[in-house]
């Protein structure tokens, strides 16, 4: 837990792990040991059609129960990866239904559901803007979705960040809520580097999910982000960074970024924009990802 200026809690959470119950390297009790001596406050084990159960370790870490569903074999026709979080019931979920369908089913059963890794599927701002029922659905009705995914890293997959085609998305009017996840497979390039930081009372599943779904979060590798509106200004406030970037749906930009040593606050002036997104990146190359404000 993490304790800002102000004396608000923040938690520490990887929602997207995968193990030998599936087709991770490392067993569900020593995953679960790594990510507490990394100073992870909850945790989710995600493996393929499997469920896990919510529960305390007796050295305190919350398991939230987590599951990862896969629908679609090629990139043409759509990959949509979904992991649900924090479930009370297990869904009833099979390969044969759509992405918005086992969503629904997330959500019946209590769970946020999440849409992962959008670069590594492949996947177009058209396939996450689908017309379900007669009405555009983005990400198929998913409460948040991955901007960032260790595993599709280096040095295997080398797609882990998906902000472009979100901010296509948000280009369009649809400003969805992020998250960073490792998707931990290999235990080796993936473990313990990308995760979201809540802000809540305790360490509970309902505050927790309630957290998430009111956007008290932001994704990040290490460093603290704050990001506020003040009229046209979107000021930051952050731990020391070497970059502060403003993502914007403008094609070019006066003032697309700060950079400098030990940055810790930094603004910027909307104009034309519609949407503005902040990355900081410290001198370790770590990054965090600040969610979408609107004009
Ligand atoms: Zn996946
Ligand atoms: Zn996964």
């Amino acid at each position: 837990m993490y304790i800002d200026t102000n004396g608000k809690k923040w938690f520490k959470g990887n929602i997207h792990t995968h193990t030998t119950v599936s087709d991770g390297r490392m067993a569900p009790e020593d995953s679960i040991a790594l990510y507490r001596k990394n100073g992870y406050d909850f945790l989710a084990l995600t493996d393929h059609w499997k469920v896990s159960e919510t529960k305390i370790t007796e050295d305190g870490m919350l398991l939230l129960a987590g599951c990862e569903y896969d629908v679609g074999r090629n990139v043409r026709d759509g990959i949509f990866h979904i992991t649900s979080l924090g479930c009370t019931e297990t869904p009833a979920c099979d390969r044969s239904m759509t992405p918005d369908a086992i969503i629904r089913e997330i959500h019946r059963c209590g769970g946020i559901a999440s849409l992962a890794h959008p670069a590594w599927s492949m996947n177009t701002c058209e396939q996450l803007l689908p017309v379900v029922d007669g009405k555009v659905m983005p990400l198929f009705g998913a409460d948040v979705t991955e901007i960032y995914n260790s595993v599709s890293g280096l040095p295997r997959n080398c797609r882990p960040y998906s902000g472009i085609v979100l901010d296509l998305m948000a280009a369009r009017g649809y400003f969805t809520k992020h998250v960073a996840t490792d998707d931990t497979h290999w235990y080796e390039a993936d473990a313990c580097l990308s995760y979201i930081m809540v802000q809540a009372e305790e360490c509970t599943r309902e505050a927790i999910l309630d957290a998430i779904r009111a956007g008290r979060f932001f994704a990040t590798q290490g460093p603290f982000l704050e990001v506020t509106k003040d009229g046209d200004a979107v000021n930051v406030t952050c731990s020391p960074a070497e970059s502060v970037v403003y993502f914007t749906d403008t094609a070019w930009c006066g003032h697309r970024a700060d950079v400098g040593h030990g940055i810790t606050q930094a603004s910027f002036k909307m104009t034309n924009e519609t949407f503005v997104r902040v990355e900081v990146t410290d001198a370790d190359g770590k990054t965090a990802w600040g969610a979408y404000i609107g004009r």
